[in-house]
């Protein structure tokens, strides 16, 4: 395999730009179907041979790094990310305009995606979306920039995603897209605070982004990477980590607005979480950066098993007339 393509001058967008090839009003496809039929095909073989890593030191070229988040463009967090990501590649930041927090896997399909030129707070050209997370990450693979990238690197998020919360990140859906796009990917989030220091959670993006660069992912796979709320002298190091279990405390609050009509908020402190050693919430909970392998094959193998022990009706059976039982 040879190493990782890219095109000579990636096209650079300026000022309002038509997002390629995802415009809702040209006739409605998902936007994966669409790109599929304008893509050239060329992409694929690009990233898997990205995939298979290897010592950054023989890269033909610098690593092509997309970042992203679910915080949005303004994030401090997502500065943080790209700055600790720099000396390891070329980083590329197209991230969601707004506050995408706890979108999951959400896709725009129903309406047109804006793209703004941004400057970052440290004078750097960017990308807003006003779409999710998920929209950011398809954008920049269905073509917005010229040639691919060899990682997807989603963060720095506040508050933690540990467990069950993968199931509502944004910032850990946005390195899903990544990975259906065949990329290596990586989300870093940290256990929340106040006026947060980033300086723990850099450090361990950038470790965990050079280490998926040399060693690549598997097809399906993605790394997620929570980081204590602790200065960098006082963290207990690595540990690599299965899912924890959450435990939410929701609470439905029921107001009424000006005009007499009720509406409610789901609110409630923020989750807990069962302390098994071993996972993500154990780690972080003792003040190690959880560091756990994510597969998007989410089939359950044991229930696999037993729902094949069940009685399933046969094809004639099922032709007959009968409530199926
Ligand atoms: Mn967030």
């Amino acid at each position: 395999m040879g190493g990782p393509r890219r095109s000579p001058g990636r096209r650079v967008p300026s000022g309002e730009t038509q997002p390629p090839a995802v415009d809702a009003e040209a006739g409605f496809e998902p936007p994966s179907r669409t790109a599929a039929a304008a893509a050239p095909g060329d992409r694929r073989p690009a990233v898997a041979g990205s995939r298979a890593g290897r010592p950054l030191a023989e890269w033909p070229s610098r690593p092509r790094i997309l970042i992203t988040n679910d915080d949005g463009i303004e994030s401090r967090g997502l500065l943080a990310l790209k700055q600790a990501l720099e000396p390891l590649g070329e980083t590329v930041v197209l991230a969601p305009e707004t506050n995408q927090s706890a979108v999951g896997h959400a896709k725009t399909m129903m309406r047109p995606l804006r793209v703004r030129e941004r400057r970052l707070a440290d004078g750097s050209l960017a990308w807003s979306v006003d779409g999710s997370p998920t929209d950011a990450v398809s954008l920049a693979f269905l073509g917005f920039f010229e040639g691919t990238f060899d990682l997807v690197a989603s963060g720095i998020n506040y508050g933690a995603n540990l467990g069950d919360d993968i199931t509502y990140s944004g910032t850990v859906s946005a390195a899903m897209e990544g990975t259906i796009n065949d990329c290596p990917s990586v989300a870093v989030s940290q256990q929340y605070y106040q006026d947060p220091d980033f300086t723990l959670a850099g450090r361990a993006a950038a470790i965990v982004a050079r280490h998926v660069l040399e060693h690549g992912l598997e097809h399906g796979e993605l790394v997620n990477v929570n980081v204590p709320a602790l200065p960098p002298g006082e963290c207990g190091g690595f540990e690599v980590t299965r899912l924890g279990a959450r435990i939410y405390q929701d609470e439905l609050l029921r107001r009424v607005d000006p005009r007499g009509i009720p509406y409610y908020w789901i609110g409630g402190p923020p989750p807990t979480g069962l302390a098994v050693p071993g996972t993500d919430f154990h780690a972080v909970v003792n003040g190690r950066i959880a560091v756990t392998p994510i597969h998007l094959d989410l089939t359950g193998r044991r229930l696999l098993r037993r729902l094949r022990t069940w009685d399933w009706p046969s094809a004639a059976d099922l032709a007959r007339p009968g409530d199926g039982a």
